[in-house]
């Protein structure tokens, strides 16, 4: 698989350090309010590459922090009136309502960095040690010219940025690109106490922090936002590596933006969507949909066009998904020579939609993968060569294995109720008032093979297509 590498700007194979294993770090939320479609855009492509790396055999550790201390926690807690650690619970609760509904899968760890301020001050007390961090009036600067390697990431020059910088300088720094690594308490502040006096983190050393303690010095893939190259990566980068002296992340991946009909998404434009705000109008499965449409790094536009696009093109999906499901519960034969043959000629859009996602997670040629996939199921159903069980039940399992990895299309449908449905339920609820189990079991089993689960449930029982 090739992935384009933010830190040498080309494809690259992808080769994890340790034989079939990955870690894997990505930037989470600041968790002040609900994500926007921005932070979504992160979450669902990177949840969509660890997916891919499992369904490729990788034994994946994927690690997402929550930012839950930073300037914009304090001043969003002041303005509700609460603790910065009440918004941030209350917020942590709602980020996993909107990442479950996106079907983003939770991380093997969720860090936050108020959990991790023992590994902090650890980490900058070596580079005070190590010379590459200054104390001034207990707040501690991150020594941006002894650390030699600084820019390599992003690309900038210390001495542009240095120019850059000057004007809005903080005149006590040795540089004006050298970064807070601990900032000293202001009055009505969360603060913790340090070798420099009470206060609290920097926003970037949280990470590395937190990436090295669950995942180790060096990891195989760290990823972000476009908006995080500079100066986030580039910060974590520097005061990991000048640290530990090794490799900190070996892939750096970064998303493209979200612009809004074309337009930069910004507050001050009013063109600002939180997923909250979205699903009001458009389900969270659409909403996904529309994020993996595009590859990854290139720039989207969210508009109502394209979710309306995303909606139609999910509901075709669907209606084929449907119409298999039909021919299931309709037909318990078994699949002739030619439609095995038919069938089996399907997994070409499984190679194909392979050779995509290995190309940088190119989910917009793999989508397109399953619609070409899909249009053949139709053209073999129209045809009379799909009809028996057999058939349908594989073809649904090729659009939902292949679905499973972008986290979409995985949803049940309601089981079309036949005669022959109907009759052997009511045989089965017979059997059961009657305790003949061996026949309910039977029915079930008669069921099974139609692609039709019955499950007992306490207010009695459930059909699903398997
Ligand atoms: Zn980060």
């Amino acid at each position: 698989m090739k992935l384009y590498n933010s830190a040498t700007r080309q494809k690259e194979e992808f080769i994890p350090l340790e034989d079939n294993k990955v870690r894997m770090y990505n930037c989470g939320p600041t968790v002040y309010n609900y994500f926007h479609i921005g932070n979504a855009r992160n979450f669902v492509v990177f949840d969509t590459l660890r997916k891919y790396l499992i369904y490729r055999g990788y034994d994946v550790k994927f690690v997402q922090n929550f930012t839950d201390i930073d300037d914009r926690m304090i001043t969003q807690s002041i303005s509700e009136n609460i603790t910065v650690k009440e918004l941030a619970d209350k917020n942590i609760e709602e980020y996993f309502i909107d990442a479950q509904g996106l079907a983003i899968k939770e991380a093997d760890v969720h860090p936050k960095a108020t959990e991790n301020i023992g590994e902090i001050i650890k980490l900058i007390k070596t580079l005070e040690a190590k010379g590459y961090a200054y104390e001034l009036d207990g707040d501690v600067y991150f020594d941006t010219a002894a650390y030699k390697g600084y820019g390599k990431l992003s690309g900038h020059k210390l001495e542009d940025l240095e120019a850059g910088a000057r004007v809005s300088a903080d005149s006590r720094k040795k540089n004006p690109a050298d970064f807070a690594l601990w900032k000293a308490e202001k009055p009505g502040e969360p603060s913790w106490g340090s070798p420099w006096g009470k206060g609290r983190p920097g926003w970037h050393i949280e990470c590395s922090a937190m990436s090295m303690k669950y995942l180790g010095e060096t990891i195989d893939i760290h990823s972000g936002g476009q908006d995080l190259l500079f100066p986030h990566h580039e910060n974590e980068v520097a005061q990991s590596e000048a640290a530990t002296g090794k490799p900190f992340a070996r892939y750096w991946l970064h998303n493209g933006f979200i612009n809004v009909d074309d337009e930069k998404m910004s507050k001050s434009l009013g063109n600002f969507f939180t997923v909250r705000d979205v699903v009001k109008h458009y389900n969270y499965e659409e909403i996904r949909f529309f994020l993996l449409s595009a590859q990854y790094r290139s720039p989207v536009n969210f508009s109502d066009k394209l979710m309306e696009q995303s909606r139609s093109g999910l509901a075709r999906i669907y209606e084929t998904i449907a119409n298999l499901a039909h021919i299931r519960s309709t037909s318990s034969a078994d699949a002739s020579a030619d439609e095995k043959k038919a069938v089996e000629a399907l997994a070409v859009y499984r190679d194909n939609f392979k050779t995509h996602m290995d190309d940088d997670l190119n989910t917009a040629d793999a989508i397109a993968d399953i619609f070409d996939l899909v249009k053949n199921i139709n053209l073999l159903i129209s045809s009379n060569s799909l009809t028996s069980s057999e058939a349908a039940g594989k073809a649904v399992e090729l659009i939902k294995e292949l679905g499973n990895v972008l986290g979409i299309l995985q949803k049940d449908l309601e089981v079309e109720l036949t005669d022959e449905v109907r009759e052997l339920v009511a045989k089965r609820v017979e059997a059961r008032n009657n305790r003949d189990f061996a026949k309910s079991d039977e029915i079930r089993d008669k069921l099974k093979a139609m692609g039709i689960l019955i499950e007992d449930t306490k207010e009695g029982y459930k059909l699903k297509y398997i």
